[in-house]
């Protein structure tokens, strides 16, 4: 197997690389499996013309990676951001097909993004640039295709718009071809929760292996808004002490504590800046918040937050990922050096593709789960996938990331012996 260079330590696809290349070494994938899984499936590039408010013709580049359809359809987000790439989209995509196999889930990965700030763009140049995207993209996305789901910058309503371009094309309602969507429109009870609920039943469990009291244990948490707010309100609903926030804002730490439904009010009903809380707290910079001393650190933002540079800042016990990619290659050697327990991005926010799982199976079977069964399935996947990639970490002396790459890239090369290759 060719030894791939070091990665540049902010590029996410090669970081994304690195891992797949130990992960592949030590488990001694053959050549041709390992070349097959290396590269994603399909790339497209589309150039998106959108009519402004203001009358102009705007052109938006976004992308669709379908890394793997080998275990079931591609599953992935869609990200409008201003910085979106497509090594970025390529990273994304590779890592939802290593998640939905770390929670054994019958989908393969898939990732899309956008060139925007949404921010700056109005309600109706949003609704317009996500269907000229989704109309673009008809042919390639369905239910036993390619199925997306919210991811930063996007939410339910910009899924409900794919379901409805998605559905005229095709001349059909179709709700699974997306989840994340509004529950009138076939949502599932306890989406927008999931990935938070994820975290936090990683944490719980990470806590229990160390042998950590819950009540009163201290986390900082990176990013407000669906996994973070929500990772924050049901953790501290369940007896965790949130001790640091931070948004693109910045961050603040109070050692007394955050009440997070009042600073979610705060920013989502209020609509004040995050640091400005009242009610006290030291303000800094949002990665320093990461670096506060406190039982579980969560970096639930963007991506190569945990560097080379700062990683020997961090005080935490446990390193829970609920955003992709927030810890560099360069900084894994130095996170496990300080002994710090890590759960991996994908594992740790694997609660979100989890019950968009669940929801693709109400939208095909046309029936709908009560909120506590969608929980309770969701706790049984995420405590079985935590044990397996401790277990493996354990059983072949690796950290908990090439451990759960590793396991990984078995399921989906075991499926694919069993297919074989079509020529
Ligand atoms: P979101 O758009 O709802 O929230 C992103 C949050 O990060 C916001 O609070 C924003 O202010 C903050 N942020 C942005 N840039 C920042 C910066 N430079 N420093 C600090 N904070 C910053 O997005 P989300 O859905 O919560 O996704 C967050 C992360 O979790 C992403 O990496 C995403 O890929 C990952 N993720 C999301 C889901 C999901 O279900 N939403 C599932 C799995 C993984």
């Amino acid at each position: 197997m060719p030894q791939a260079p070091l990665p540049d330590e902010m590029n996410v696809y090669q970081n994304a690389e690195a891992r797949f290349e130990v992960a592949a070494q030590k488990l001694g994938l053959e050549q041709g499996l390992y070349r097959y899984l290396k590269y994603p499936k399909k790339e497209i590039t589309l150039y998106i013309p959108v009519g402004m408010d203001n009358g102009q013709l705007e052109v938006f580049t976004g992308y669709r990676v379908l890394h793997s359809t080998v275990r079931g359809p591609g599953k992935g987000g869609i990200r409008f951001a201003p910085d979106v790439s497509l090594d970025e989209v390529r990273a994304l995509a590779t890592w939802m097909t290593w998640k939905c196999g770390v929670v054994n889930i019958p989908f393969g990965g898939a990732k899309g993004g956008i060139i925007c700030d949404p921010r700056k763009l109005s309600k109706g140049e949003l609704e317009r640039l996500t269907r000229r995207y989704t109309a673009e993209l008809a042919d390639w996305l369905g239910p036993e295709r390619d199925v997306p789901a919210p991811d930063i910058g996007t939410g339910e309503q910009v899924m409900a718009w794919v379901m409805d371009t998605y559905s005229m094309h095709v001349g059909e309602a179709t709700t699974a071809v997306v989840t994340g969507k509004p529950i009138e429109l076939g949502g599932s009870r306890g989406r927008r929760e999931a990935t938070g609920r994820g975290v936090m039943i990683c944490c719980d469990k990470a806590l229990a292996k160390l042998g950590i009291k819950k009540e009163g244990c201290r986390v900082v948490i990176q990013g407000f808004g669906n996994v973070g707010s929500l990772a924050a309100q049901l953790m501290q609903a369940a007896g965790y002490k949130i001790i640091g926030l931070a948004d693109v804002g910045g961050g603040l730490y109070n050692e007394r504590g955050f009440d997070v439904p009042k600073v979610i009010d705060w920013v989502y009903t209020q609509k004040k800046p995050l640091p400005e809380f009242p009610g006290g707290g030291t303000k800094m910079s949002a990665r320093d918040v990461l670096f506060q001393p406190c039982e579980i650190a969560i970096p639930a933002a963007i991506e190569n937050q945990i560097t080379e540079q700062n990683a020997h800042q961090v005080q935490a016990r446990i390193l829970c990922e609920g955003a992709n990619g927030p810890t560099t290659w360069q900084a894994d050697a130095i996170v496990d050096s300080k002994g710090i327990f890590t759960v991996p991005d994908i594992l740790g926010n694997a609660g979100g593709v989890t019950v968009s799982y669940f929801e693709w199976v109400q939208d095909r079977q046309g029936f709908f789960w009560r909120e506590s069964e969608v929980n309770d399935r969701l706790l049984d996947v995420m405590e079985s996938a935590f044990d397996g990639v401790v277990r493996y970490a354990e059983a072949h002396k690796v950290n908990n990331r090439i451990a759960a790459y590793m396991l990984a890239i078995d399921r989906v090369a075991s499926a694919l012996k069993l297919r074989g290759i079509y020529a």
